[in-house]
């Protein structure tokens, strides 16, 4: 049986435009639905395979990336939205008519990822924005309830798809984090 990984990547991966600056999010709801607007290209962009981003209807990951907080603004409907875990480290926007997430935000200025907000690109009618890079956090489907005997068959289509798989986030993302950490504990320089 064959793994439904993501839609947007399931029939191959296609490329990021060098010259896109951006276009608008849009949830599912018929009507009022909420928009946001991403005045840049995206950034990092992955599939997740953890249990708190938003997955559309049987896709085993989510599809998300990265853009600067100052370039994400709700631009219709705001108050359809609301946060989905307050105490989590991201707090995801949600819409709470359709459940879409529409921008996921860091509130702790000491976080390493302070300063960029996680967005799903599928959700912009425009193409062009930055193609998924990796899989992040995909031992994490198995907490979704997913077959862990069949780990190897994600895996391998994983990097069929050209989507390395890590059980965190990429090598990259971590040593960026590791980075930031050791610049504000002071044993590395800024
Ligand atoms: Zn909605
Ligand atoms: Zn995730």
């Amino acid at each position: 049986m064959s793994i439904a990984i993501h839609p947007s990547v399931d029939k191959g991966i296609t490329p990021g435009k060098t010259d896109f600056s951006g276009g608008t999010l849009v949830c599912h709801c018929k009507e009022r639905p909420v928009k946001v607007s991403v005045g840049t290209q995206s950034a990092h962009n992955h599939v997740c395979g953890c249990t708190k981003c938003w997955k559309p209807d049987g896709a085993l990951f989510a599809m998300i990336a990265v853009a600067p907080r100052d370039k994400v603004k709700v631009t219709e409907n705001e108050d359809k939205l609301k946060v989905v875990d307050e105490k989590a480290t991201i707090q995801r926007h949600a819409c709470t008519v359709c459940g879409v997430h529409m921008l996921g935000r860091i509130e702790n200025t000491g976080h390493p990822f302070y300063g960029l907000d996680f967005v799903h690109t599928e959700l912009s009618p425009q193409n062009g924005w930055s193609a998924p890079e990796f899989a992040a956090y995909v031992s994490s489907i198995i907490e979704s309830g997913f077959d862990p005997k069949r780990m190897d068959e994600v895996r391998s289509h994983l990097r069929e798809l050209g989507l390395p798989p890590y059980d965190c986030l990429s090598p990259p993302l971590m040593d960026f984090m590791a980075t930031k950490i050791a610049q504000a504990s002071g044993v590395l320089k800024a």
